[in-house]
């Protein structure tokens, strides 16, 4: 493949200073991706070096809340008395992380769940053999190692695949994204492998048949190039951060809140896009609508602007934003009653309060009678714990006819939907980055939220960690054998 260098984000392979440093592999970024890459890297002979933006390493991951998509019968599975055969993983998957699972990646991760949770553990990665019932789940997630973090047990999942709980959380009281940086990088540092801070990774070396051959970066001593002899590993996280991306790419997160690290700006993306890299779903993103917290929370009926139901309220948090989003214009209230109302963890006000339903849709400002008919119409099927419509489950179905009633808003102009981006750069199964034609940049690799991966427009809590870690090491193991 011919370059072209139509950007200041490439240079020249012969511009490259003769006494530049020289490794085999050059990771940029110190999160879950760049951690396990430069492991697997290292440890198939490799010298590797990590170049982090941040004064310090663990980038978003760090700030997770710890929770890794894994099954198809790990020993955390196994250990709390669930099976979970890589089929019925690989059924949900496809369904859930679509439209456009990747089919190739999501069937080789299924396989190969139970062998890259062992893995984890041995990096020092702690889970508690423990399981929560989704009904005492919390959030941040206690100390448990196993819980339900998607749509499992939901309609119509349920049905599609048997429900197994696959949220495999690192133990730690609360959030415990930290607890697994630690784990991981204090491994890195164990094996030798050096990470320096505050280097930004600015462009990517190319030479005249388009190998990328190395970086320019800048540090506090000016800007200077590191060679790699066998490949760059783009690691760099998503572009929640940059608004002009995301004007390009998914405007509708404008109006939403990104979550992360600021230094998720969508560089190293340009980066590879720079280089030829095709960039797939970039419109993707996992918005949440965290209403459930606590999760007794779902037992209320949710509205849209016309006073009507448009989903069973127990689907996942990023369900419920994907469709308030992307179908009832960022609109939602959530309607309880005094047996069901409990107060919200996060800071969704009650926007109406009354002793009647009446009241209630008159002070929404819905169609008249619509509110009044939806309930009429939950609290017949509730009454036979029924929930013809959408089928909730039924531990989360109940009359609601207690006055007084509330209204929660969960409208994204009261507390805008935190999200980030899931598409980015397209990768082979080896993390490899690919052109638009499908052809191999040789030499440059992505892994993370900079790349498209499992979850490439459907998300699970957990499923960014996991793709994170798998297609990590498998980008640093190919990296390192490359010639
Ligand atoms: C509050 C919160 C909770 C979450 N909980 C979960 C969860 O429980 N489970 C789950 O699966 N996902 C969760 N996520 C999502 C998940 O944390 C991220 O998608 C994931 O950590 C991304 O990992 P990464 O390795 O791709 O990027 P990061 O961990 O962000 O690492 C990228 C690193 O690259 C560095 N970098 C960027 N550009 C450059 C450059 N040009 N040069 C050098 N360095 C650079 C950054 O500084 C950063 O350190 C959560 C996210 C948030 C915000």
């Amino acid at each position: 493949m011919r370059v072209r260098f139509a950007t200041d984000r490439l240079c020249a392979a012969s511009d490259l200073p003769n006494d530049s440093e020289r490794v085999d592999v050059v990771v940029v970024g110190a999160g879950s991706a760049g951690a396990c890459a430069a492991l697997e890297a290292h440890r198939n002979g490799a010298r590797v070096v990590v170049l982090e933006k941040q004064v310090a390493a663990g980038g978003t991951s760090a700030r997770a809340a710890g929770q890794l998509y894994l099954g198809g019968g790990t020993a955390l599975q196994r250990a709390c008395g669930f099976e979970d055969p890589p089929e019925e993983m690989r059924k949900y998957m496809l369904r859930a992380c679509g439209p456009g699972a990747p089919e190739d990646k999501i069937d080789l991760f299924t396989q190969e769940s139970v062998a890259h949770y062992d893995w984890l553990v041995e990096q020092g990665v702690p889970f508690r053999a423990s399981f929560v019932p989704t009904t005492e789940a919390t959030n941040p997630p206690g100390p448990d190692g196993l819980t339900y973090t998607g749509n499992e047990p939901a309609y119509p999942w349920r049905e599609e695949a048997r429900p197994a709980p696959r949220g495999h959380n690192v133990e730690c009281e609360g959030d415990s994204g930290h607890v697994l940086m630690k784990a991981l990088l204090a491994t890195v540092a164990r094996e030798g492998i050096e990470v320096r801070t505050g280097v930004e990774t600015t462009r990517l070396a190319v030479d005249a048949e388009g190998r990328i051959v190395g970086v320019g970066v800048r540090d506090d001593a000016g800007e200077r190039f590191v060679r790699a002899e066998r490949g760059v590993i783009l690691c760099t996280g998503g572009f929640g951060f940059n608004r002009e991306m995301l004007e390009r790419y998914a405007p509708t997160f404008l109006e939403c809140t990104p979550v992360g690290t600021a230094a998720e700006d969508g560089l190293g993306l340009r980066l590879g896009m720079a280089a030829g890299g095709d960039a797939i779903r970039m419109s993707a993103g996992s918005v949440m609508i965290p209403f459930s917290k606590p999760r007794s929370l779902v037992r209320g009926v949710l509205v849209n602007a016309r006073g009507e139901r448009y989903v069973n309220e127990d689907v996942y948090q990023a369900t419920h934003g994907a469709l308030a989003l992307d179908r009832q214009d960022g609109i939602g209230f959530l309607i309880l009653d005094a047996d069901t109302y409990a107060e919200p963890q996060l800071p969704y006000p009650v926007c109406a309060e009354s002793d009647s339903i009446e009241g209630l849709e008159a002070q929404l400002e819905l169609p008249p009678g619509k509110l009044v008919e939806t309930m009429q119409r939950w609290n017949e099927g509730a009454a036979r714990g029924e929930d013809p419509l959408f089928r909730k489950a039924k531990e989360w179905i109940t009359p609601l006819e207690k006055a007084p009633f509330r209204a929660l808003d969960l409208r994204r102009q009261t507390f805008p939907y935190p999200f980030f981006t899931l598409g980015g750069l397209r990768t082979d199964l080896d993390g490899r980055v690919l052109t638009p034609e499908g052809e191999v940049i040789t030499g440059l690799y992505a892994a993370g939220r900079v790349a498209s991966g499992i979850p490439a427009s459907g998300y699970n809590s957990g499923m960014s960690l996991s793709d994170c870690t798998f297609f990590g090491r498998r980008a640093g193991r190919a990296a390192a054998g490359s010639p």
